[in-house]
């Protein structure tokens, strides 16, 4: 990666706000645990490791996601590795911020927390870069964003969506820095371990750059997710609980699921209203979703287990903007089988 070939898609106007360096915020760590087998999310009446109850037992406190968009772009747009983005991304519809007009990054969480605060009773924050790809630039650049992010003072940790082929290693030193100051995340996404179908969804890169990622960011303090989706084309049931045991013998604290969705201006929006892929119905993705579950460790926190399309450019499957509804099925379905995650794992 050269530095111009990095741009930041979009200048942010900016806030005036004095902002600290890193060495000289405040040090807002409560670490995440090494060690996840304390949390006793079943005697809890869980049947998986829900991300909410994760929180709270590690931070005492609701914690809330707010959406930063530093304008960024990714390497599968703007033709380094190729052009178009993934088939089923718009930008818009997988993040609130990015559907307002451009703001500072701390206007753009003032912003968010005020919206939050209308609907929960909450005081401390996740700053959770979102849109494209969010080390896509040189540290240099990187760094003044996330310090300006840490530096809102209900800002109590940090998560940062990314490509794993867009973390070299002096990015992840910026990031293990930045882990020592406030808990931070970094999410990847691995969608699949199959290479045809991350060619499918013209992803610009194969699995093997999900395992080097991992490989170069385990142990440096921070925690590691990765986004996965069911429902591909071409993906057989055991092609998906193949990811899944890839997943469950990984170094990842934590997994993001949903099902494969269509949003209007994209690729798969036009092949689903051909007839050319067909979404998986509801009972095929719960199923498949408990399957993968209990293929989990107990100790992997599972963050999301349905998608966050909005409803002004959402194209199908119609079943999964009922997130409550999904969450019940999911819950009837461990209960019926008399299962929990992890009860298949190391099977
Ligand atoms: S890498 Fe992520 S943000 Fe970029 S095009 Fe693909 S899904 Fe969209």
């Amino acid at each position: 990666m050269t530095e111009n070939s990095l741009p930041i898609l979009n200048e942010l106007p900016q806030d005036h706000r004095a902002v600290p360096v890193l060495s000289e915020l405040p040090d807002k760590s409560i670490a995440y645990p090494h060690d996840r087998t304390q949390f006793d999310w079943a005697g809890q009446g869980l049947h998986y490791f829900s991300y909410s109850y994760y929180l709270r037992q590690v931070f005492g406190y609701r914690v809330q996601r707010v959406s930063v968009d530093a304008g960024f772009t990714c390497p599968n747009v703007d033709g380094t590795v190729a052009v178009g983005g993934c088939t089923f991304c718009d930008n818009r519809s997988f993040s609130p911020s990015r559907r307002l007009p451009r703001q500072d990054i701390l206007a753009q969480i003032d912003e968010g927390i005020f919206r939050i605060k209308r609907r929960y009773k909450c005081k401390h924050f996740m700053a959770y870069f979102q849109p494209a790809t969010n080390t896509y630039a040189p540290v240099e650049t990187l760094k003044p964003l996330y310090e300006k992010a840490i530096s809102h003072p209900e800002v109590m940790s940090l998560a940062i969506g990314t490509r794993q082929d867009c973390v070299p290693d002096d990015v992840l030193d910026l990031l293990e820095a930045f882990a020592v100051k406030i808990p931070l995340t970094v999410e990847y996404g691995l969608q699949t371990i199959h290479n045809k179908s991350l060619d499918w969804m013209n992803r610009g890169h194969y699995h093997d750059s999900f395992i080097d990622a991992m490989e170069r960011s385990v142990d440096r303090g921070f925690e590691l997710c990765a986004h996965i989706m069911l429902g591909l084309p071409g993906e057989t049931h055991e092609d998906m609980m193949a990811t899944a045991q890839a997943v469950a013998e990984s170094d990842l604290d934590a997994v993001k699921i949903h099902n494969l969705y269509a949003v209007d201006n994209t690729p798969l929006a036009d092949q689903v209203r051909s007839g050319e892929v067909k979404l998986m119905e509801r009972d095929e993705y719960i199923n498949t979703l408990v399957d993968f579950l209990e293929r989990l460790p107990p100790t992997m926190v599972v963050e999301r287990i349905s998608g966050e399309a909005p409803g002004d450019w959402f194209v199908g499957p119609e079943w999964c903007t009922d997130k409550p509804a999904v969450l019940r099925a999911v819950n009837e379905e461990f209960v019926r089988r008399g299962t929990r995650q992890g009860s298949s794992f190391g099977a």
